[in-house]
């Protein structure tokens, strides 16, 4: 039987790098040879908690951000051929339930996830390779198509508040994803307020397109701070990123009257938020929340990263090998690292 190396979920903080089959192919799959696999805040999640109750129950491959070689394709494949550079996402929906068919396909009761992505390989099911495989272009590197999957969510996330040009952003949080809404709100002609805690970290986001930075390491009352950058009206849009009740508080308090409040962080379950309702309610305010990508967004991503908007030299800050996942993946926890990192298996 053919091994390769691949990265193991065992459970709580237990990673392990070792020799497992190469992955079997069906008729509709794809076999890709991973070139390069992002770390992502889920996968630290994943990591810290041993498990995600939807997409992975340990032991398992994980991973989920990748773009590599297809090295083999089942009989009734005809979209794709050995030797093609591949970029996939994470999932596919099924498009018949109930969500799928009232256009909610991030919310499709049967989704389809996929991962493995920390491996020398990894199987494409035939409904990914159907409804969210593409050919990457040939002006892009494996780690700039790899952004698809994460942009694919942050896209969608951005459509959901109906942000349209001349409008205030700010963005809580500028991880990775924050930093994703930040430069694509930026892209779609946005003013943007990065709110981030520390001051260093936020010099990046100018870098992104930030017009204004709220270091909250610096301000007692981040929500005056936001609020003296709009006129005293408050953002139009505000995006949570962090995934904490306090950030989804003052994500509420930072928003204008009619603006739309976007709670894309998702904190740990059992967290309750409490919200004054005469606020919402005088205040005509819209609290959203978005989950996921669908096949449309992750099309759009890789569009926007074709285009040059979105590239990994802004959001991957290091690369390391397969064998130093579990060290990177602490460093990631920790918070010593703070930006995605290739992997290349
Ligand atoms: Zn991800
Ligand atoms: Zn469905």
């Amino acid at each position: 039987m053919k091994t390769m190396l691949a990265a193991v979920l065992y459970g709580k903080e237990q990673v392990r790098v070792e020799r497992v089959p190469v992955p079997k192919i069906a008729s509709g799959d794809l076999l890709v040879r991973v070139r390069a696999a992002l770390t992502c805040g889920t996968d630290v999640k994943v990591f810290r908690r041993g498990y995600h109750a939807l997409m992975i129950v340990p032991p398992a491959v994980f991973g989920h951000e990748f773009a590599g070689d297809v090295v083999a394709v089942g009989d009734s494949v005809t979209r794709f051929q050995p030797g093609q550079r591949v970029v996939s996402a994470n999932s596919a929906p099924c498009l018949e339930c109930f969500y799928c068919r009232r256009g909610k396909p991030n919310l499709c009761e049967d989704l389809q996830f996929n991962n493995g992505a920390y491996a020398e390989y990894i199987r494409v099911p035939a409904r990914v390779v159907e409804r969210n495989t593409y050919e990457v272009a040939p002006h892009l590197s494996y780690r700039d198509a790899a952004l698809a999957e994460p942009l694919a969510c942050v896209v969608k996330g951005l459509d959901d508040t109906g942000l349209a040009a001349g409008d205030t952003v700010a963005v809580i949080g500028i991880g990775p994803i924050g930093s994703m809404f930040v430069r694509l709100a930026k892209l779609r002609g946005a003013r943007v307020i990065a709110v981030g805690r520390r001051r260093a970290k936020l010099e990046h986001t100018l870098t992104l397109g930030a017009d204004r930075v709220v270091a909250t390491e610096e301000t007692l009352d981040p929500v005056a701070a936001v609020r003296e950058l709009t006129g005293g009206h408050g953002a139009d849009i505000v995006i949570e990123a962090v995934g904490q009740a306090q950030t989804w508080n003052w994500s509420v308090a930072m928003l204008r009257r009619g603006g739309v409040v976007n709670f894309f962080g998702g904190p740990p379950s059992g967290t309750r938020v409490e919200l004054d309702t005469n606020l919402l309610h005088y205040s005509e305010i819209t609290c959203k929340a978005s989950f996921h990508h669908t096949p449309k967004a992750f099309r759009d991503a890789l569009d926007i990263i074709e285009s040059g908007g979105i590239t990994a030299a802004d959001f991957v800050q290091a690369e390391d090998s397969l064998e130093s996942l579990p060290q990177v993946l602490f460093q990631l926890m920790e918070g010593s690292r703070t930006l995605k990192t290739a992997i290349i298996p």
